[in-house]
């Protein structure tokens, strides 16, 4: 049987082929096609990623041969010769996703030294300390990603022989050290591993190709996937490159830029480099680096070179890159591009800037930006006004600003984030170990690293607040303490960052809330051209619709009116309501309500002028305007106690017989909406009249109001019927009083099975649909909101039965398909019926998209949603018109 092929030279390969050769492979054979200096290598593909956990962990057949032949071309490339003594080849292994997981896998370096070709190395760059240091650094790599044995194991022997030698940095310690070093090192690996340090290069190889195919499934990695949504399926490139090394003197170096700023999206060239460095450094932070800029004093030509290829990489990719680079003898290599990972406000501007250059389309501008991430734009700043105690200056590596309880440690930062504390990660750095603190945390502070070191470019990805490389912070992790200069700060203890400024700053601060940038604003007016969904907002009150008509409302998609009842001096009178013993005393209730709603709607209608108003009647179940019965039984025991007010003493009996005999063993599906109508029809009766009144009165003043009235929880034909009749009933009375004619329409909420699958005997009865995605995904999965979230839905997710929480996400199979009959059926009988979507998905990009495939008008959501929702619909437009 002929194998597949698992093997292609970067010269085979191109950057369409990431499914194959992963991201990081798909762009070295890229570049090398594009003609920029690549040290030649090869990939290992995904399938044979695939193909390796298929085998039981073997590598597929034929595999090992390719790698075999892939590996003489390189040596031809180089002049070098794997596992020679003269001149040997070494390697780089490094895993390589579909999807970019920075810093989720492990590299190796230096792979091919052996006690053998050590000696090649030594001769060969005439540098015998550089060799073992190479020599030294690959044991320890090796052992720790491939075999197992714990990094901290190696550095105690450096520490030793540190000490030994009364040095304090690495680059002291002399080459016969460095040699004896070694032999120490291979005995640690013996005792630990039970073998001898493997001296056959293509072993070696192997071994760490199988590490690398092994990592795909490593902790980190596995979380990181969950958190981004890569599917596990994917697997993982390997690609073997042959070595550069930016460690060989002060004409070498190595670095990471940015062809933009990936904070601000300014159009500059951003990054950084250490000199005499190696492979990881830059970004493990454990040096703190030079900015890119200082590289055209320290090597100009180099300096250069590298500012027109990142020009020719950014115009061929027609992207932001991220570009990772080594200076071996002041020659340049280009070890990576892909495009860059950046901020919201980055990815806004870039995406502007790049229309403005003419190198995108609008069209593509607005695909390139995440929806969700722009979020990050709509978070809140430190008020500019607060009197701030700065303690110290870090690098402002992820913008926005975070207050929380100072933790150092990633799993003392989950437990107290999962129990609903804020808490800020404060370490000297972060590893990919972290990342689960990272994902709870507030915000990130730590001592060491750049702008590119771990803590910085997952921060930036997550679009939390960081600060880092802040060198005035000194953590004591074992007191549990962090001292800045005099100042004492104990765990637990509130603090502050301004990642956008790198400020660390005392205590709790008052933050603010965003404001737009005009690049934002522009980007979402072409979104607004695109789309074809209006946009509304779930508005209760004057400031919401006027904040939800700032960010561009087209109207009000839901306004709760209970919401108006809760308020502290109304809640009396609508437990009088609620509680009347006769019509009557009913009455008198509803008329002191009357004005108040009438006021509320007034202000409402007003501040959305032209603009549609859905108004929803009374919805909750009433036992919410009622105190619990628990509350009361402690109050009356402690009456009884007292003796002290027998008269409140019988009344709060007398109300406590009155919960009991309201209360419901499951409201949620008990006495609510419309049913509340269908009992207690003065109650909607005086809301349709508060509404009307209203419209009339602001007609009066010329104000265009379109008020529509929306009857929720219907599940028949009927219902609908006789609620819609008393509205009109109302009207009449409205109209005859004020001698006008009003123009309205009324409407219902779908938010029932039962209403969806009669959704076209509804409709005979309807003006509009609205969608209550709440209720429906409630009542279609038989999940209680108010506890599933809480209590097993995350299981659900976490074990993989649903992909998504379902009250987040619309579920697409089962109450999407609700949905669809309902569209159907609807349409079938009202061709042009109007029809949204007004639960909590109305703002989630996944189900605007939903949204626009069933073909509904318009989604409402929360008012700070609303340009997600304007981007998302533009985004669902544009998609669907592909299809
Ligand atoms: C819904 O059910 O989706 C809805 C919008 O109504 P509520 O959340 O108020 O029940
Ligand atoms: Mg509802």
């Amino acid at each position: 049987m002929e194998s597949r092929k698992y093997a292609y030279l970067f010269a085979e390969g191109n950057s369409k082929m990431r499914e194959l050769l992963g991201g990081k492979g798909a762009n070295l054979a890229e570049m090398t096609d594009i003609g920029l200096p690549v040290p030649p290598g090869l990939t290992i593909t995904t399938k044979a990623c695939n193909s390796y956990y298929e085998e039981g962990r073997n590598f597929p057949q034929g595999m090992e041969e390719q790698l075999k032949e892939a590996i003489k071309d390189v040596e031809q490339k180089t002049g070098k010769e794997f596992g020679s003594q003269n001149n040997p080849l070494l390697l780089s292994v490094r895993s390589g996703s579909v999807v970019s997981m920075p810093g989720m896998m492990d590299t190796i370096l230096n792979l091919g030294l052996t006690d053998e070709t050590i000696k090649g190395l030594a001769q060969s760059t005439n540098d015998q300390r550089f060799a073992y240091d190479c020599y030294r650094r690959f044991i320890q790599m090796f052992s720790d990603v491939v075999m197992g044995v714990e990094h901290y194991q190696f550095e105690s022997i450096l520490e030793e022989y540190k000490m030994k030698r009364e040095v304090k940095f690495d680059y002291e310690l002399t080459a016969d050290d460095l040699k004896e070093l070694v032999e120490d090192y291979k005995v640690l690996v013996k005792r630990n591993t039970g073998r001898t340090f493997p001296q056959k290069p293509i072993e070696q190889l192997e071994m760490a190709i199988k590490a690398v195919f092994d990592s795909w499934n490593n902790h980190r990695a596995r979380v990181y996937r969950k958190i981004n949504n890569i599917p596990d399926h994917l697997g993982t490139a390997v690609n073997v490159q042959s070595m550069v090394f930016g460690n060989m003197g002060n004409d070498c170096g190595t670095g990471v830029a940015f062809t933009r700023n990936p904070s601000t999206g300014e159009n500059l060239l951003y990054g950084e480099y250490l000199i005499n460095a190696q492979g990881e450094d830059v970004v493990a932070g454990i040096r703190t680096p030079e900015p890119i800029a200082s590289l055209e004093q320290d090597m100009p030509h180099v300096y250069q070179q590298f500012v027109d290829i990142c020009n020719k990489l950014e115009s061929h990719y027609r992207d932001m890159q991220d570009i990772e680079f080594t200076i071996e003898g002041g020659k340049l290599y280009m070890l990576q591009t892909r495009s860059g990972k950046r901020t919201a406000a980055a990815a806004v501007k870039i995406a502007y800037d790049m229309v403005d250059e003419g190198v995108i389309t609008k069209e593509e501008a607005i695909m390139r930006i995440d929806p969700l991430q722009i979020d990050q734009l709509l978070h809140r700043r430190i008020d500019p006004e607060a009197k701030l105690t700065v303690i110290a200056k870090g690098l402002p590596a992820s913008p926005g600003a975070a207050s929380g309880k100072v933790i150092f440690d990633a799993n003392k930062a989950e437990e107290l984030g999962k129990a609903g504390e804020k808490v800020l990660l404060v370490r000297t750095e972060t590893t990919p170990d972290d990342i689960h603190g990272i994902v709870i945390a507030q915000g990130i502070l730590t001592s060491r690293g750049g702008m590119t070191s771990h803590a910085a470019v997952v921060a930036r990805g997550m679009g939390k607040p960081c600060v880092c490389g802040c060198e005035a912070v000194k953590i004591d992790y074992k007191e549990k303490v962090l001292t800045i200069g005099d100042k004492v700060i104990k765990e637990g203890e509130m603090l502050s960052i301004d990642g956008s400024a790198g400020n660390v700053v005392d205590g709790n601060v008052p933050m603010i809330d965003p404001e737009l940038s005009s690049e934002f604003l522009q980007i979402l007016q072409w979104a607004d051209e695109k789309r074809e969904l209006n946009i509304r907002a779930n508005a209760d009150t004057p400031n919401d619709a006027t904040k939800a008509r700032e960010f561009g409302a087209e109207g009000i998609g839901l306004c709760r009116t209970e919401h108006m009842f809760m308020a502290q001096e109304r809640l009396p009178i609508v437990q009088d309501m609620i509680l009347a013993e006769n019509q009557t005393e009913r009455q008198e209730a509803l008329d002191k309500l009357l004005p108040m709603q009438q006021d509320d709607f007034y202000g409402i209608l007003k501040s959305m002028a032209g603009l549609p108003v859905t108004i929803r009647l009374l919805d909750p179940p009433l036992h919410e305007f009622l105190p619990s019965s628990e509350d009361l039984i402690t109050e009356i025991t402690k009456l009884k106690i007292t003796e002290s007010d027998l008269e409140l003493l019988a009344e709060k009996e007398k109300l406590l017989k009155q919960v009991r005999v309201i209360s419901e063993f499951n409201p949620m599906l008990g006495h609510r909406g419309c049913r509340l109508g269908v009992t207690f029809p003065e109650v909607y009766a005086m809301q349709a009249r508060a509404i009307l009144q209203a419209v009339a009165d602001l007609r009066a003043e010329g104000v265009e109001v379109y008020p529509e009235i929306m009857i929720p929880l219907v599940i028949h034909r009927e219902e609908l019927k006789r609620l819609k009749q008393l509205v009109l009933d109302v009207a009449a009375q409205v109209e005859q009083e004020r001698g006008i004619t009003l123009t309205f329409t009324v409407g219902t909420m779908i938010e029932m099975p039962r209403a969806c699958v009669t959704a076209d005997e509804i409709a005979q009865e309807a003006q509009f649909f609205s969608f209550g995605t709440n209720d429906l995904t409630q009542t279609t999965f038989g999940f209680s909101r108010d506890d599933a979230e809480g209590k097993f839905l995350h299981h659900y997710v976490d074990q993989g039965i649903i992909e998504n929480n379902p009250f987040a996400v619309l579920d697409r199979d089962g109450v999407g398909k609700l949905m669809k009959t309902a569209v159907k059926l609807g349409r079938e009988a009202k061709p042009d019926l109007k029809m949204g979507i007004c639960g909590e998905h109305g703002g989630d990009p996944s189900s605007i998209e939903f949204c626009q495939q069933l073909g509904l008008n318009y989604v409402s959501c929360s008012p700070f949603r609303i340009p997600i929702a304007r981007l998302a619909a533009a985004q669902a437009a544009i998609n669907n018109k592909d299809q």
